[in-house]
C-alpha cells in the first residue's frame, strides 16, 4: 500500500485510480481547488483525501493584490475546508527561485503567512512547498499551531531537524528523486517523521512513482519496503487525523 502525500490528480486526465495507493491530492489555484472537489469530493475518504491551496506561483501571478490572494479564493477554501474528505490546506508555500524581485518575494511571503493563519483557524494540517525559502517557510509554520508536511523537501538536514524540533508535528516528504543531502536526511531523521510522495504529474509521472520514494527509505534505513509503507501511512494518518 503506497501513500502519496502530494500529487495533483486534477492535472491527470485519464489516470485510473489504483486501489493500492492512498492519495493526498492538492489543489493549487482557485480553479484546481474547484476541479478537485468536483472530481473527488464523493470518493471514499480512505482512498482520496483532498487538500485545497493557492500555490506561490498563483500568488505571484496575481499582481492585483499585495498578498496575491483574492477574497473569493479564500472564501471558497473556508467554506469547503471542513467538508467531506477535505483534510488539509496545500499546496501552499514560498518559492524564491521564481520570485526574482523583492516585491514578488514579499508578496509570496505575505500570501503564505495569510494562508497558514487561515489554516490554524480552521484547525487543519498543511502541505507546504518551499524552494530556496526553507528558512522562511519553516519559520512561519513553526510560529503557528499547525501540523505540517514539507513536500519534496530540498533543504538541509539541519533545517529538517529544526522543523521537527520546533513544529507541532512535522513530516519530511521524500520525492522519487535521489540526492546526496536527501540520503543524509533519510538516514538521520526518524521514520516517524518521514513521508513519501510522487508530486505527479510534475516530478513523478503518476502516483505509482511513490514506490521509488519508498525504495530510497528502505535502502538507506536498511528496512523492508513493506515496513516503510506501513509506517509512512501511519505518519500521514497521525498528522491528518
Ligand atoms: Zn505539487
Amino acid at each position: 500500500m503506497l501513500t502519496d502525500s502530494h500529487c495533483h490528480l486534477c492535472d491527470m486526465k485519464g489516470y485510473s485510480l489504483n486501489p493500492q495507493i492512498t492519495y493526498f491530492t492538492c489543489g493549487y489555484s482557485h480553479e484546481t481547488n474547484i476541479n478537485t472537489i468536483n472530481a473527488y469530493a464523493n470518493t471514499p475518504k480512505k482512498n482520496i483525501r483532498i487538500l485545497l491551496g493557492i500555490s506561490p506561483y498563483n500568488i505571484m501571478k496575481n499582481e492585483k493584490k499585495e498578498d496575491g490572494l483574492e477574497d473569493e479564493w479564500i472564501e471558497f477554501i473556508r467554506k469547503n475546508a471542513n467538508e467531506k474528505n477535505i483534510v488539509g490546506i496545500g499546496e501552499i508555500g514560498i518559492d524564491y527561485q521564481y520570485g526574482d524581485t523583492q516585491e514578488k518575494r514579499a508578496g509570496m511571503k505575505k500570501g503564505f503567512e495569510k494562508m497558514v493563519g487561515l489554516t490554524e483557524k480552521l484547525n487543519l494540517p498543511v502541505v507546504a512547498h518551499s524552494r530556496k525559502a526553507e528558512e522562511d517557510v519553516i519559520g512561519i509554520l513553526c510560529a503557528h499551531d499547525v501540523r505540517f508536511v514539507l513536500h519534496c523537501f530540498g533543504g538541509t538536514l539541519e533545517q529538517a531537524e529544526f522543523a521537527i524540533e520546533n513544529g507541532k508535528d512535522v513530516l519530511i516528504s521524500v520525492p522519487p528523486i535521489r540526492s546526496k543531502e536527501r540520503k543524509k536526511i533519510i538516514r538521520r531523521i526518524d521514520l516517524s517523521h518521514l513521508a513519501t510522495e510522487s508530486d505527479a504529474p510534475y516530478i513523478g509521472k503518476t502516483p505509482e512513482a511513490t514506490a521509488e520514494s519508498v525504495r530510497q527509505i528502505a535502502e538507506y534505513k536498511e528496512m523492508e519496503t513493506g515496513e516503510v509503507e506501513k509506517n509512512v501511512l501511519e505518519n500521514m494518518e497521525r498528522v491528518f487525523e
